[in-house]
């Protein structure tokens, strides 16, 4: 495909088969649509999502929950906040509960106890996409994040815009949520998926987040491969 060219390296590394169906794909204006489980009328109330965790984390505050983003799913923001207050079903959090397994090692590098903070950025896995994902955005490369709290307050200090903080916060999200699947896919069907993949998952579902759900319509495949979205985000 010629458009591989020009655009970022990691774009040519990965050799992107959907840049056309990409931007071809029409998205239909007014809300998305969710059903939640657990409310009553099906309906995804902040509010009662709110009163929820709180029942059930006593750690759980309004303070992580600042980092509510509307251009992700709601099921993204949910992941994250669980993440970033340990409650995620990572091997040392079922040991805690006294659920039987059979260790506490991180299937993916075999070496580590698999905690919360491991499975999402200390696995030397998950280090590798960070370190791609931040040179794509083109973020400082001594990045590093220990902890899942880190990833979410990281842009807080950065130099730059509300919105483009928030774009990075986007990203940020559907990296954490693409590496606890590729941790789930590991764990239970035994499949490894290749860091390529997942971060061209990542680029390719926070473009079609951002594309349906926030009001930066004018950002093109080609454009958002290189993060080279400065005049389009204030
Ligand atoms: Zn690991």
């Amino acid at each position: 495909m010629e458009l591989a060219s020009h655009i970022h390296p990691l774009s040519q590394m990965y050799g992107y088969p959907t840049i056309q169906s990409l931007n071809k794909a029409k998205f239909k204006t007014g809300d998305d649509k969710w059903n939640w489980k657990s409310s009553s009328k099906g309906e995804f109330i902040v509010a009662e999502i709110r009163s929820q965790i709180a029942s059930q984390d006593n750690n759980g505050s309004e303070e992580e929950w600042r980092h509510w983003n509307k251009w992700v799913p709601p099921k993204i923001n949910y992941f994250t906040w669980r993440a970033s207050v340990g409650r995620i079903p990572v091997k040392s959090e079922l040991i805690k509960r006294r659920i039987p397994i059979n260790s506490n090692i991180c299937s993916r590098c075999n070496a580590q106890e698999e905690s919360v903070n491991h499975a999402i950025c200390g696995c030397s896995g998950s280090k590798r996409i960070w370190r791609d994902i931040v040179n794509w955005l083109k973020l400082p490369s001594s990045t590093e994040f220990h902890e899942c709290k880190d990833v979410l307050e990281y842009v807080k200090d950065l130099p730059g815009s509300n919105e483009w903080k928030k774009v990075i916060n986007v990203v940020f999200q559907t990296t954490m949520w693409n590496i606890w699947k590729a941790r789930n896919e590991k764990e239970f069907e035994g499949n490894n998926r290749s860091e390529n993949s997942m971060v061209e998952s990542v680029m390719a579902e926070s473009f079609i987040w951002l594309k349906s759900r926030s009001k930066l319509h004018d950002i093109v495949w080609e454009r958002w491969v290189d993060f080279n979205i400065r005049d389009i985000v204030k």
